[in-house]
């Protein structure tokens, strides 16, 4: 349930509202707007509450929030969140790329893709250190070592970086070295996982699971939201289904879902979603005139050598043109995209 201050009310009055909220054994949590704040009540709501709260003074109007998850829902925050990385928006009008191997092998490695990738106009670079795999035989990531090598690149080429973290245990050490937390598509309901880095106040990409529903999804990242971090960018990487032809399947549609029922920024990973790195940039282009307002992209300067991924991994002058693709589809709607190291032409 959401309760809508008139405009201009006092802040006396929101007081008294949040003390209502909280005497009921409920939580208020207040979102301030460009022209009304909106306080949100988390709890188990009783029927008479409505109409409690509709008789207090400031209040306009109060409206109850069908959706389950509800600091998640575009009802109770009407604007797009937008997360700030440095100069870096994300959610507003500019288009935002992350590019960069899979994970993280050697400095040579990542250095040399960040320049590459930043001098083509990525604008933050990912690569995995703790590393999720299907198989344990396969590699799974330098750790901390990679952890190091991000920081070391990040300091060389200005790109802030984004890595995952898999464990509770491991949120600490890594948010001491990553700009944005990943949660990867296997611990989208790894609630403890959740909890925790919900606490942090560092911006976290949450990966869709491989068989979530949206739904599902954007309770996960309630779990984030409800811990006092605000700064929420989901990331649609596909999802399982009966077509063998792709890794998984990339739901473009649930792009402007989320639009419509969330105020969460929203990224597009056609690399993962695909598995197939001729697929990726088509992909790319449909996930952004669909609305996204970001992509995640696997680059390696040797997909033919790389450690992990190098099926799906486009190599520089690939990447090349699909950043130079993108430009006019990115126009097309009205949008652009964000400026970083020399920009693709359209
Ligand atoms: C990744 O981005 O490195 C990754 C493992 O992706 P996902 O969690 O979507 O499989
Ligand atoms: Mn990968």
């Amino acid at each position: 349930m959401i309760v809508v201050m008139k405009g201009g009310c006092t802040k006396e009055e929101i007081n008294t509202v949040v003390c209502r909220i909280e005497e009921y054994g409920l939580k208020a949590h207040i979102s301030q707007g460009v022209e009304h704040t909106i306080i949100g009540i988390l709890g188990q709501i009783f029927p008479e509450l409505q109409d409690r709260m509709e008789l207090l003074p400031g209040v306009e109007e109060v409206i109850p929030i069908s959706k389950p998850y509800k600091l998640a829902s575009r009802e109770f925050h009407p604007q797009n969140t937008v997360v700030k990385i440095n100069d870096i928006t994300i959610g507003g009008n500019e288009i935002v790329v992350i590019a960069g191997p899979c994970a993280v092998e050697t400095e040579d490695q990542l250095l040399t893709t960040a320049l590459a990738v930043k001098a083509i106009g990525a604008n933050i670079l990912r690569g995995g250190a703790f590393k999720p795999s299907t198989s344990p035989y396969h590699f799974r990531g330098l750790g901390e070592e990679g952890l190091k090598l991000l920081a070391k690149v990040r300091k060389e080429t200005g790109m802030p970086v984004i890595t995952e973290v898999m464990t509770p245990e491991d949120v600490e050490l890594v948010a001491g070295y990553a700009d944005i937390l990943q949660i990867g598509a296997r611990n989208m309901q790894n609630f403890i996982l959740l909890d925790k880095v919900g606490k942090t106040r560092k911006p976290v990409m949450l990966k869709r699971g491989l068989s979530a529903t949206i739904q599902e999804w954007l309770l996960a990242a309630e779990y984030i939201l409800a811990q006092g971090n605000d700064q929420v960018i989901l990331c649609e990487r596909g999802i399982r289904t009966f077509e063998t032809h792709t890794r998984n399947t990339m739901d473009v549609s649930s792009i402007p879902i989320i639009k419509k029922v969330s105020h969460l920024p929203i990224f597009a990973d056609p690399s993962h979603a695909t598995g197939k790195w001729y697929l990726v940039t088509p992909l790319a282009l449909a996930a952004v005139a669909a609305g996204a307002d970001g992509l995640m992209i696997e680059v390696h300067p040797n997909p033919d050598l790389a450690l992990k991924d190098g099926a799906q991994s486009l190599t520089f002058d690939n990447f090349g043109k699909l950043m130079s693709q993108l430009t006019p589809i990115a126009w097309a709607i009205g949008r652009k995209l964000a400026v970083s190291g020399v920009k693709a032409s359209p």
